[in-house]
């Protein structure tokens, strides 16, 4: 395959980034890197490491040989951002690379467990969806997986104590499980969190979020800015959680709220919503009073290049049936404001 040496760039990357930069360099990203000096024609290669790091910032197709470019990414981006991934590789990995099961046989120990932490949410809702469609029960099994879906998605941080309170009484969710979806903060770690974006992190002294290319501006006086006080057994949520269910959550709840109030106030028009309905086949169900149903997907995507493949009739068979279906794409934050 012709995008295996870009993917396994991709993963000796974020192996590199995980290990902070620190020598040895994992196998598979010096495999790559050998790979593309050969490769890389458009510019010079970089003779130091230094320089290397620099390339690998810029737009990937400003470098890279196009032949060799997977068109699921998104090459505006470069590979590397502030010493990190970038939010496009970042999304590469886990999107169609983890998710996709896209591993190559030589992985090591650290990318396995990458995709071990990104199915840890799937493994929960392929279980749900499994006696969702065997178990007589399935009003129960909706209402748990929407409680799970918007306790990841309101709760970024969070703390044993509260997994406990809210999960200990959900018969389809196992809350160690969950406890699973949260790595443990550092004792008396200065934790931040973006109400747009989800938990921030440190780097050259200033607050960063997980997609900097729609929201990047993270000053600590912000109103949407929020230092979250450090307490016994405080949790934060996997990156790659975060990355896939936290981030794209913020924009469907917020639509989901809207939507709420709509319905008090038209409540003889707009009947019920559905969050989530059979357990994720879609976002969003809207029965209106006249007894049309629509459905709604939202695809928080930045390139429609990227979305088109994605995009595929919704499910809508029995209860999720429905007239009209939709495709939300989210605008920046502070449009939407300006629309509501
Ligand atoms: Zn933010």
């Amino acid at each position: 395959m012709k995008s295996d040496e870009f993917n396994s760039l991709v993963l000796g990357l974020a192996e590199f980034v995980r290990r902070d930069g620190r020598y040895p360099y994992p196998e598979l990203l010096r495999h790559a890197l050998n790979k593309l000096a050969l490769e890389v024609t458009a510019v010079t290669y970089p003779r130091t490491l230094t320089g290397l790091l620099g390339l690998l910032e810029k737009p990937v197709k400003t470098w890279y040989p196009q032949r060799l470019l997977p068109k699921e990414f998104d090459s505006d981006f470069g590979l590397l951002y502030e010493g990190g991934l970038s939010e496009e590789a970042s999304r590469y990995l886990y999107e169609e690379l983890l998710e996709q099961g896209k591993i190559p046989e030589f992985a090591t120990a650290a990318t396995k467990q990458m995709a071990i932490e990104n199915f840890s949410f799937k493994k929960i809702l392929q279980s749900l969806q499994e006696v969702y469609n065997n178990d007589n029960d399935p009003e129960r099994i909706q209402q748990e997986y929407v409680l799970l879906r918007r306790f990841l998605i309101e709760n970024p941080y969070t703390t044993s104590a509260q997994l406990r309170k809210v999960f200990s009484k959900t018969r389809y969710i196992d809350t160690q499980e969950v406890g699973e979806l949260y790595e443990n903060c550092q004792v008396d770690e200065l934790c931040w969190n973006c109400d747009r974006c989800g938990p921030l992190f440190k780097k050259y002294g200033k607050l960063r979020g997980i997609k900097p290319s729609a929201c990047n501006d993270h000053r600590q006086n912000l109103p949407f800015i929020r230092q979250i006080t450090w307490k016994q057994g405080l949790r934060r949520l996997k990156f790659g959680i975060h990355l896939r269910i936290c981030l794209p959550g913020i924009p469907e709840m917020r639509l989901f709220k809207v939507l709420e109030e709509l319905q008090s106030k038209y409540s003889d028009q707009l009947c019920a919503i559905h969050l989530y309905p059979g357990i994720d086949r879609y976002d969003l169900q809207l029965r209106f009073c006249d007894q049309s149903t629509w459905a709604v997907d939202i695809k928080d995507y930045r390139s429609p290049y990227n979305l088109a493949p994605k995009l595929t009739p919704l499910f809508g068979e029995g209860d999720l049936r429905y007239d009209e279906s939709f495709y939300v794409i989210p605008i920046q934050l502070e449009f939407r404001l300006k629309a509501i």
